[in-house]
């Protein structure tokens, strides 16, 4: 690939799933991506996953939009449950879903009149569960996390104008010259055109997203300039922990397979750095780098976790490298083996035309590629050494 302006990763914002599925095999993202192949949907016959999906983070991002909204008038960052105001938040809850609910079926396809019924009572029945652990969630005063934000978008599309996560890009010296230094305003910066080459090309790649919860612990909630010691962020999950269970470990998370939460993390911190600078936080660096977290949160566990007083939380236990900060580094140096480190190396082999098939992460049936795939015809890159994973369903 040498016309660097017709490559769209180049010129256009990737979101954290572009990545992962760059990641996972280089020639599907080539073709879903860039050659935009796409199958049409097969019919569904119900309520799809996708558009349950889409109902639920719509109601609890507008329950707890309304708790924002009072806790901002009374000039609180966060949204703190009261547990003895359950009845109240329940009764809300139900009326969301209530209305959510009724309009579905002129915006959704939601099948027969009896499946649908089946669907609205499980949605309905839930709802108090997932409020009881949402209390259980914040009944330790000291430790609890506390919603400070939902559907929280950042880069260029976000609402919250909060900007994307930006990463350096260095082209090697066969696609952009010998030599390359950062450019101070990450743009593309090109020199020496009179002794091309080399030619010095420089660009920043913007990663934008959208993140269900960001999610703060604050010493003193009240106060009119807390402190942050640390940052959650989290991502709604219909399904149980056993889909994810791979997405939070070191080696998937360092191979780029689960780019998700690592990028929201770093947009989250970038987040917090703003509300410093603005003085509306004051922030404990140190704790906020040692104690935050990043979770699929599995609204299916919740009877069975809550049963056993424990979260329906799957967190990231361990980062690659030596620490959080080491993996999200990229401010001033990008460590190696980091977040950024990752995509840099995926972003120069897809512009180098690299676009290998990767059978380990194949996706079979739902691939775009896959009448098109060499799959069959070339050695798989497991073949060399590289590990795969089985991938869990949503
Ligand atoms: S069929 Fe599998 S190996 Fe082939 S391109 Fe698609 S995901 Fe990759």
């Amino acid at each position: 690939m040498t016309e660097l302006g017709s490559c769209p990763p180049i010129s256009q914002p990737l979101s954290p799933s572009a990545l992962e599925a760059l990641a996972a095999c280089p020639f599907c993202f080539l073709a879903e991506k860039l050659w935009h192949y796409k199958e049409a949907d097969e019919p569904e016959e119900e309520l799809s996953a996708l558009d349950k999906g889409g109902l639920w983070h719509t109601l609890l991002a507008t329950f707890y939009r309304e708790q924002l909204d009072a806790a901002r008038k009374a000039g609180r960052l966060v949204a703190c449950l009261d547990a003895g105001q359950k009845a109240r938040y329940l009764a809300r809850l139900r009326d969301i879903a209530k209305q959510l609910l009724a309009d579905a079926p002129a915006r959704v396809f939601v099948g027969p009149p009896g499946l649908w019924n089946l669907q609205r009572e499980q949605i309905e029945a839930a709802l108090e569960a997932w409020l009881n652990h949402e209390l259980f969630l914040c009944s330790d005063k000291e430790k609890a996390f506390h919603p400070a934000e939902v559907e929280f978008s950042f880069g260029a599309r976000s609402s919250h104008r909060v900007p994307p996560v930006n990463v350096p890009i260095v082209l090697p010296g066969e696609i952009g010259g010998h030599d390359s230094q950062f450019s101070p305003s990450g743009r593309p910066r090109m020199t020496e055109l009179g002794s091309c080459p080399p030619i010095s090309l420089t660009y920043v790649l913007p990663l934008e997203g959208r993140l269900d919860r960001l999610d703060l612990r604050l010493d003193d909630p009240d106060s009119a300039q807390p402190l942050v010691t640390a940052v959650r962020v989290l991502d709604y999950k219909l399904g149980r922990s056993a889909n994810h269970k791979d997405d939070v470990k070191e080696e998937v998370l360092s191979a780029l397979l689960a780019a998700q939460l690592p990028v929201y993390l770093k947009a989250a911190m970038e987040f917090v750095k703003a509300l410093e600078t603005q003085k509306r936080v004051r922030v404990d660096w140190g704790k906020v780098w040692q104690e935050s977290q990043a979770a699929y949160y599995c609204l299916r566990d919740i009877p069975s976790r809550l049963r056993g007083k424990k979260p329906a939380l799957l967190a990231i236990l361990k980062w690659p490298g030596p620490d959080l900060r080491a993996f999200l580094s990229g401010d001033d140096t990008i460590a190696a083996g980091s977040l950024f480190d990752a995509v840099r190396t995926k972003v120069l082999e897809m512009l180098q035309g690299h676009f290998p098939v990767h059978p380990p992460e194949c996706r079979s049936t739902s691939c775009a590629a896959r009448f098109v795939c060499r799959y069959q015809a070339v050695p798989a890159e497991s073949d060399t050494g590289e590990g795969g994973r089985k991938r869990g369903g949503s």
